[in-house]
C-alpha cells in the first residue's frame, strides 16, 4: 500500500507493507487525516522518530477486517481512534492511568500511523462514529479529547478564565469549555493584549512556553488554577520564584474520555465548522504541509480514497516534504 513515511531523506509519498490484522485488531481503510503539530514535527525532523515511520495519527476510515477477538465493531463501521496504544494490563492500564502505560506508544511517532491506504490498530482504539457525521469533524477525535481534558481541573462555571495560545487548539478548547456552561471565558492571542495582574480565576495554557506560563502566573489571581495544555517537545523554564508566593494549583492535563470526546462532537453549540481548513488530495501532501504549517487556526485535511485508484507512480511523483533544522 502507499504510505506518507518520514525516512532519512525526508518525508515522501512510498509503498509500505500493509500490517496483518491479529485477533484484537481492526483494519481501516482510511478516508481522510487531519495535520496536527505533531505530524508537522515529525515530517519537519524537528520530532525524532525511528525511521521509516508512516505519519498521521488523526483520521476517519472504514474498518474493512475485523479479529476474531473484536467486540462491539464490525466490517464496514466508520470510525475514528484513539492514538495512543497501550498494553491493557500493567497496573496503569488497569487503574485510571491508562496514558501513562509504560509501553504507551503514539500512532505516527512511535508507530506507524494513518497517512496510508490502510491502518491496523488495537480494537479498543477505534470509536465508531455517526454515518452523518461529516468526516472532517469525525477526524477531530484526538484534539477534541485533548482539549476537554481541560475539563478534569477544577474549574468553575461562574469563574473567570482565559485561553491563551495563538491557534485552534486554544478556540477548541474555549468552545468546549462554553458548551458546559462556562460564562466568563475569553481566548487570548499571545503578544495580543497586556492580561493584566491577579485578573483570573484560572489559566489554560495551550503554548507551552516559558514566557507564556509567566504571563498566566502574572494574570491568574493568588491560589487560582493554571491548566497545563501544551505538550512543548522540549523542556521549558520556569521562575518559580515568582511563582511560588502566589500559591497556584497546577494542573497538568492530557486526554479526556475518548468517549466524552465522541458526545462533544455531536454537541451542537460547538462551531466545529470554524475549525475545518481545505481537504487537500493527497498528491498535494507538500502544499497540505507548508498551508498547515502556516495557519494554525484552521485544521488542514489530506484525503486519501481519491488517489487510491491512481497509479502508484503517479501518486508518488514530487512528494517530499524537506527536513527543517528548527
Ligand atoms: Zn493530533
Ligand atoms: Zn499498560
Amino acid at each position: 500500500m502507499h504510505a506518507l513515511v518520514r525516512t532519512d531523506a525526508g518525508t515522501l509519498w512510498t509503498d509500505v507493507a500493509a500490517a496483518t490484522c491479529g485477533p484484537a485488531h481492526v483494519t481501516v481503510e482510511v478516508s481522510l487525516v487531519g495535520l496536527c503539530r505533531t505530524d508537522l514535527a515529525v515530517a519537519s525532523g524537528r520530532l525524532k522518530v525511528q525511521t521509516p515511520r508512516v505519519l498521521g495519527h488523526e483520521f476517519v476510515g472504514r474498518i474493512v477486517s475485523v479479529g476474531s477477538d473484536v467486540r462491539g465493531l464490525s466490517i464496514g463501521d466508520k470510525i475514528a481512534a484513539d492514538p495512543v496504544l497501550r498494553c491493557r494490563r500493567c497496573d496503569r492500564c488497569l487503574g485510571r492511568w491508562q496514558y501513562a502505560c509504560p509501553q504507551a506508544k503514539f500512532l505516527g511517532v512511535d508507530v506507524d500511523g494513518a497517512i496510508a491506504d490502510s491502518i491496523t490498530i488495537p480494537w479498543q482504539n477505534a470509536w465508531r462514529l455517526p454515518e452523518t457525521l461529516d468526516d472532517r469533524v469525525g477526524a477531530l477525535l484526538e484534539p477534541v479529547a485533548a482539549c476537554a481534558a481541560v475539563l478534569k481541573a477544577p474549574l468553575g462555571t461562574r469563574q473567570h478564565g482565559v485561553v491563551y495560545g495563538y491557534g485552534r487548539l486554544a478556540k477548541l478548547t474555549a468552545m468546549i469549555l462554553r458548551s458546559r456552561g462556562f460564562e466568563f471565558i475569553r481566548c487570548v492571542h499571545p503578544n495580543q493584549q497586556p492580561l493584566g495582574t491577579d485578573q483570573y480565576d484560572f489559566a489554560i495554557d495551550t503554548e507551552g512556553t516559558t514566557d507564556s506560563l509567566a504571563q498566566l502566573a502574572d494574570c491568574l489571581r493568588p491560589g487560582g488554577v493554571l491548566v497545563l495544555k501544551s505538550r512543548p517537545l522540549r523542556p521549558i523554564a520556569l521562575d518559580l520564584k515568582a511563582m511560588l508566593p502566589k500559591e497556584h494549583q497546577i494542573f497538568p492535563v492530557n486526554y479526556a474520555d475518548f468517549g466524552e470526546a465522541r458526545r462533544l462532537l455531536l454537541d451542537p453549540s460547538i462551531d466545529f465548522a470554524s475549525l475545518l481548513g481545505p481537504v487537500w488530495s493527497a498528491d498535494q501532501a507538500i502544499p497540505a504541509f507548508k498551508a498547515a504549517q502556516s495557519d494554525s487556526s484552521r485544521k488542514h485535511f489530506i484525503e486519501l480514497t481519491s488517489v487510491q485508484s491512481l497509479p502508484f507512480a503517479v501518486r508518488t511523483q514530487h512528494q517530499c516534504v524537506p527536513s527543517s533544522d528548527a
